[in-house]
């Protein structure tokens, strides 16, 4: 069930019919748009009784939906959503196309700021980096766990970076709220409701990858879940997915992004590393991704990709990093997308490595 308010509605209308809603015992979604206010209603087992709400003043429409998808869809929100990120100009979702690049995990305060330095004199807005790594092996490196958190928060202050990082459990998440700008959901866990669920209690924006065998509804269903529990700042990742092809680690589905931008406002960005898991294959998808329309890019950049301790294979040298930035400018024009301007890296961030 969906709310649409008058164009001319005030906040107070607005307020009292979210009031109505809760007293029947729902959870009311307010969704400002660009000229009127759209209130999802969740937790309904059933139909909802219309007939109080419909009356009420303010109320333009009361609109019950189908689809199985609520908070996330265009019928609730037909503008885009532009995630914002209180302190820096940086959004997602926007005109400007959003960079996120970095390494695989942090693996030392070296490390780090080395690439954190790399990417930021490239352009990127946004410092990628796992300090809790899901991996296929037990034995393989996990991450320096809060360690790395330290790490990722030291290199924002020091290069005005955003930092994106991954959350793995309950625990890892609390943390990565306290010291991110964004919470990222891995593939392998974007059907771990319950970590969903806590994502959608937190502060911070979420980044929410599309699992390997995971369907558009189920992606849509997973951000739904995040929303349902009022954190309405969630952003899409295409990251490849499995297939039967060989000759790259995952297929970059790139026929998603229309998909999605017809089914949902969210925006949607490609990580082209996790789906090619070569690195001379990283330039060619980044482009077809931002051609496609998607609204960023997430690259895994080291600066010594022949020892880093996860995806050194897929990993970008800085030089190549750069050259791709440059290489995006004429396309992303084209698609009416905008890239930020690297700013000079300040000396005494160098100094502090
Ligand atoms: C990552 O971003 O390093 C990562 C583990 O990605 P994914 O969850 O897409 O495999
Ligand atoms: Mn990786």
């Amino acid at each position: 069930m969906l709310i649409l308010m008058d164009v001319n509605a005030t906040g107070e209308q607005t307020q009292a019919v979210c009031k109505r809603v809760e007293e029947l015992g729902y959870r009311p979604h307010p969704l400002p748009g660009a000229t009127r206010c759209a209130i999802g209603i969740t937790g309904n087992k059933g139909a909802v009784e219309a007939d109080s709400l419909s009356q009420m003043p303010g109320v333009a429409e009361v609109i019950a939906v189908s689809k199985p998808y609520k908070l996330v869809s265009r019928d609730m929100k037909a503008e885009d959503t532009v995630v914002q990120f209180p302190g820096s100009g940086a959004t997602v979702g926007g005109t400007e196309l959003a960079l996120m690049a970095g390494p695989c995990g942090v693996e030392s305060r070296d490390q780090l700021f080395r690439a954190a330095e790399a990417v930021a004199k490239a352009g990127a807005r946004f410092l990628r980096g796992g300090a809790f790594k899901p991996r296929t092996s037990p034995y393989a490196f996990q991450g320096l766990g809060e360690e790395g958190l330290e790490i990722l928060a030291a290199a924002r202050e020091a290069f005005g970076l955003l930092v994106v990082t991954e959350a793995i459990d309950h625990e890892s998440l609390a943390l990565v709220d306290q010291y991110a700008d964004m919470i990222q959901i891995g593939a392998r866990n974007m059907q771990n409701f319950a970590l969903l669920k806590l994502a959608g209690r937190a502060s911070k924006p979420v980044l929410l990858k599309r699992g390997m065998a995971a369907t558009l509804d189920e992606l849509l269903m997973a951000a739904e879940y995040v929303m349902s529990e009022g954190n309405y700042n969630v952003v899409l990742c295409e990251r490849g997915i499995r297939t039967f092809t060989d000759h790259t680690r995952n297929t970059l589905d790139l026929s998603i992004v229309p998909a999605v931008k017809k089914l949902t406002h969210l925006p949607i960005i490609i990580d082209p590393s996790h789906a090619a898991g070569k690195r001379d294959k990283v330039l060619p998808l980044s482009r077809a991704g931002v051609a496609v329309g998607a609204d960023g890019l997430i690259v895994e950049v080291h600066c010594d990709p022949d020892h880093a301790l996860s995806d050194g294979a897929q990993s970008l040298y800085p030089d190549q990093f750069s050259d791709m930035v440059h290489n995006l400018r004429g396309i992303a024009q084209l698609v009416g997308r905008t890239m930020y301007e690297a700013q000079p890296v300040p000396a005494a961030a160098v100094v502090a490595r």
